[in-house]
Parts: structure tokens; sequence; C-alpha cells
């Protein structure tokens, strides 16, 4: 109720009552709420039209007063979210039920997970069981299959913030890994059977903001291109689609060992050792790890584009059909 009282009320989205705060971006705000006309539980996606000058930004007692200029890039950019997500129908990604905007807003309408992301599931279970993170990352990987191969789209911004889970699957009690959880589930931690198998609900992919169409579905060819298409622009097109194949790998290898593969408190550290490719499977968290998790992933976070798994390559690897292997996702 408290929660409720300091909602805020946008111009525009009067059918929807705001319920809960879900995420909080830099432009963006993401809220829980209820289709006032139907009774249908959503998430909104609030997108702010202008920015707020410098000096008002921070300070929520000012007046803030906003520079009426729209952020250009924003709005193509917003514009762009919209229409990739419109095509897309996917039971690994998040659906666009709507979209209208406001004099300052733009309002995404999203199918509401509740389940939270990924990264939250990380930090609160410590890392996952091989069979738990083969049930989660085969479902990005069907979602990534899709985007790719059918609809020509890169996502390009594939990480843990960004995968959300359908329904609250797990609370795990205190000192409880998965690994410990999926042995002693019927007394460690509550239990809530998710949708899927292994117990933890279905995973979809959200966040369009930065993704980008590769692939003309008209002619069925690379973007821009009527058939005496250049090599260069058939590469830029693999390598382009590889970026989430990178970012499938730093999340498979976060899943196991419950820390990312590239870390440093330095950007230019960190940038350095991304760069390089430098990662390892460190002792004693990888010890116990399967030699062919380790060589799926040693195929994913390689330098070379060109030598990186493609995504069918990715759902062709042992790793990825061993049993008990979860059934794909219904279309
Ligand atoms: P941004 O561009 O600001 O990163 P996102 O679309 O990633 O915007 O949304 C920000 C956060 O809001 C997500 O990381 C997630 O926590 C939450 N969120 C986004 N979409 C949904 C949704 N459909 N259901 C539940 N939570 C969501
Ligand atoms: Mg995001």
């Amino acid at each position: 109720r408290e929660a409720q009282d300091k909602m805020p009320i946008y111009k525009g989205l009067e059918n929807f009552k705001l319920l809960d705060k879900m995420g909080d971006g830099a432009f963006s705000n993401v809220y829980k709420a209820v289709d006032i006309r139907t009774g249908q539980r959503v998430a909104v996606k609030v997108v702010r039209k202008y920015e707020l000058s410098a000096s008002q930004a921070g300070d929520k007692h000012l007046n803030r007063e906003f520079k009426k200029k729209p952020r250009v890039t924003e709005r193509t950019n917003i514009l762009k979210e919209v229409q990739i997500m419109r095509g897309i129908n996917h039971p690994s990604i998040v659906k666009l039920l709507a979209f209208f905007e406001s004099q300052e807003h733009y309002f995404l309408i999203l199918e509401l997970l509740e389940g939270g992301e990924l990264f939250h599931q990380i930090v609160k279970l410590t890392y996952f069981s091989e069979n738990l993170a083969r049930h989660v990352i085969l479902q990005v990987a069907h979602g990534i299959r899709y985007l790719h191969e059918e609809r020509g789209v890169v996502h390009r911004d594939i990480k843990p913030e960004n995968l959300l889970f359908d329904k609250i699957a797990i609370v795990p009690s205190k000192n409880s890994p998965t690994k410990q959880f999926e042995e002693e589930k019927e007394d460690e931690g509550e239990f809530i059977p998710g949708v899927g198998g292994g117990g933890i609900g279905r995973v979809k992919i959200a966040d369009f903001g930065l993704s980008k169409v590769v692939w003309d579905e008209q002619t069925m060819t690379p973007c821009g291109t009527v058939g005496y298409t250049a090599p260069e622009i058939v590469k830029d097109e693999r390598y382009s689609k590889s970026v989430d194949m990178w970012a499938l790998g730093c999340v498979l290898y976060t899943l196991l060992c419950g820390f990312p593969p590239f870390y440093d408190e330095s950007i230019n550290v960190l940038t350095e050792k991304v760069a390089r490719g430098h990662y390892t499977f460190l002792s004693p968290w990888w010890d116990t790890i399967s030699a062919s998790a380790k060589d799926l992933i040693t195929h994913l976070l390689c330098v070379d584009p060109a030598q990186r798994y493609t995504i069918d390559e990715f759902l062709a690897h042992p790793w990825c059909n061993a049993a008990p292997a979860p059934a794909p996702p219904p279309t």
C-alpha cells in the first residue's frame, strides 16, 4: 500500500494502475502494473522522451523542468526496439503487448515476468548445477536461434539482467547453493515448482533496446543488399550475430561458477582482459565441472568471431544434448 502511494502518475497511462517498480534505468523505469480495463497484469516500460537538464536530473525536490529537446537517437532507438519486438513470437522472448506514447513518455506494455532477473537468481543460489544451467541456457539459446535464424535479429545485449524468469521458481534457504539444493530440495529451502523441467521456470530474453536487424526478411538477404552481396557484408552479418554467442558464453560461464569470466575493478584492465579473451577456469570452483561444459565455453569465448560457435553449433554440442535434456520450448 505504501509502495502504491509512492507510484508516480504518468499522463497518458490512465488505463494502467502501477503496483511496483521492477527496474530502474537511466532513461527507463519498469513497473508491475494492472490493465484496469481487463484486469491483466503486465509490465510497463516507461521511457522518457526528453532529457532533464543536468543540474536538475539528480534532485527530486527541485521543480523539474524538461528540456523540450527530443532525444533524437533515443526516439529512433525506441521505435526500433518496438518494431523489432512486434515481429517476434517465441516462448523464450518477452512479448510486447502494446505500445503508445504521450507528450513526454513512451510506454511499452510487456508480458509480465514475475520471477526476476537471472542475475538475482545467480546471486541467491551462488551457482547452478550443470543440469539447471543446461535447462536455463537452452531456453535462452532457442530464443537466440529464433532471433538469428528466423528473424535476422541480433540482440546485442544478452546478459543476466536481461534474462527474466517467468515465475518465482526457487527461494533458497541460507547456505544452499544449487548443487545441494537439487539433492536436498525436500528439506532445503522452499521449493516452488516452475513451469519447466528442473523446477526452475521459463526464462525469457528481454530488452531489445540495442538490438538490430541484420537480415532482410523480404529478400532473405543481408540487410541493404539485393543480390550482389559483397563478402564483407556477408561476414559482417555473421560477425554481428557472433556477439550474442560471446555473451551466451559469458552467461553460461557465470551460471556454472557464480562469477563472470572477465572481471576487474579497473575498467581499463577489464577491457584489456576481454580484448585478449583472457579468462581461466579458476580452481577450485571449476574442478568439478565437466570437460564437456568447459569445451563448449571455450568455443564461445573465442576471440576470433570466425572461429566462434554459431547458435546451431552451440545447440549441436554434446553438453547441450546430454541427458536429462529438457524438452525444447513449444512453438
Ligand atoms: P533498460 O533498457 O533500462 O535496461 P530493460 O528492458 O532491460 O530496460 O528493463 C530494465 C529492467 O526491468 C530489467 O532488467 C528487469 O529487471 C525489469 N523488466 C523489464 N522488462 C520486464 C518484464 N517484462 N517483466 C518483469 N520485469 C521486467
Ligand atoms: Mg536491460
